[in-house]
């Protein structure tokens, strides 16, 4: 979150190189394909007082390959915080198998946990700790020797070196949620997870937080985040899974997802009245707004825009203004997620 990432402590928290994790457990085989791998996951709240049991997450496969910048989107409830506490450890699973790293986290519940880091949702920080205290306490719960803690590099890399000694209560929440990132990064994880990194975050903040991760996401890290923002997952990400209630319902590149509709629309705002759509037009799904405003609908995949503008000039219409637009992924999440439900609706 640093505006400017100092390189050299970028560097420094890149993972550790030839498969061996920074608390020295030596991964066979060297670097995984896959830095999470969960196969038929699921979780069941049990049910609890008034509570009726609950499935958070329904049989999800999901692949996040080494290097990638995923992001995980979905509705509140739609079970991404579920899916994240597994990985860390902090909820157990009902079914299925999760591999972080290439490390079963059932088998080997403490090198699971050693190749990842996690920024929880909340900001629950240790008031009376200082920065620096509470990075040496979180590096040796890991069991990072002294030799090799970068505390001070880690605080430099998120901008909090100056508060190093400040107590936390006195810390802005933007500095609050720095630390919290420089506290999952202490023990040099290879995977790096955000539970909703900018939900309630300013847009300054949100900007620099996005720059940050895309940053050690460059230095190699692999970055799984949360979000119910659609801007944000289409910004960051490269590769995007949607999950609705504890399905997932999409999973691909953010490009091939955005191509999956195939669909625009462009608006032409007329200079002059018009009181019927022009037959010419009608083969565009044609509506006219008012006597100004005229929609036309395509599939850019069939139709280059210039037969559309050909038959607009044709029809002898003068155009004060003309505006197009894409299809983002909130078409493509309110789709699927529509389309699922009707699918399960009794
Ligand atoms: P998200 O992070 O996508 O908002 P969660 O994983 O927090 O979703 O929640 C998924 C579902 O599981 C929700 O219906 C939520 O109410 C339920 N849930 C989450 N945590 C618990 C819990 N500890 N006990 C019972 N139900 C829970
Ligand atoms: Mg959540």
């Amino acid at each position: 979150m640093a505006e400017s990432v100092d390189p050299i402590a970028t560097d420094a928290m890149a993972p550790a190189r030839d498969g061996e994790a920074a608390t020295g457990t030596v991964i066979a085989g060297g670097l995984p394909d896959l830095a999470v791998e969960a196969i038929g996951l699921s979780k069941t709240y049990r049910k609890t007082g008034r509570n009726p049991a609950k499935l958070a997450l329904d049989r999800v496969d999901l692949a996040i390959p080494r290097g990638s910048l995923f992001g995980l989107l979905g509705p509140n409830g739609a079970g991404k915080s579920t899916f994240i506490n597994i990985l860390a450890g902090l909820v157990v699973k009902s079914r299925g198998a999760v591999r972080i790293w290439g490390i079963d986290i059932a088998e080997r519940p403490r090198d699971a946990r050693a190749a990842i880091g996690v920024v929880p949702q909340e900001l629950n920080i240790d008031p009376f700790f200082t920065p620096f205290e509470l990075l040496e306490l979180q590096a040796g719960l890991y069991g990072v020797r002294r030799s090799e803690r970068r505390t001070a590099q880690v605080l430099e890399a998120v901008g909090l070196a100056d508060k190093a000694n400040a107590y936390a209560r006195t810390l802005s929440g933007g500095m609050r949620r720095r630390l919290l990132v420089a506290k999952a990064l202490v023990h040099s994880p290879p995977v790096l997870v955000l539970d909703e990194p900018t939900a309630g975050v300013d847009i300054e903040l949100r900007q620099q937080l996005w720059s940050y991760v895309r940053d050690l996401n460059r230095a190699g890290v692999t970055i799984l985040l949360t979000t119910h923002y659609l801007e944000e997952a289409e910004a960051l990400c490269d590769r995007i899974a949607i999950i609705d209630r504890g399905r997932v319902l999409a999973c691909d590149t953010t490009q091939a997802l955005l191509k999956r509709i195939d669909n625009k629309t462009v608006t032409l705002i007329l200079s002059s009245d018009l009181l019927d759509v022009p037959d010419q037009l009608r083969r565009f799904d044609a509506e006219l707004r008012g006597t100004r405003e005229l929609v036309l609908r395509y599939r850019p995949s069939q139709v280059p825009i210039d037969e559309i503008l050909a038959a607009v000039r044709d029809c002898g219409l003068a155009l004060a203004d003309l505006t197009t637009e894409e299809t983002d992924l909130e078409d493509i999440f309110l789709q699927l997620t529509r389309a699922a439900r009707a699918d399960r609706k009794p």
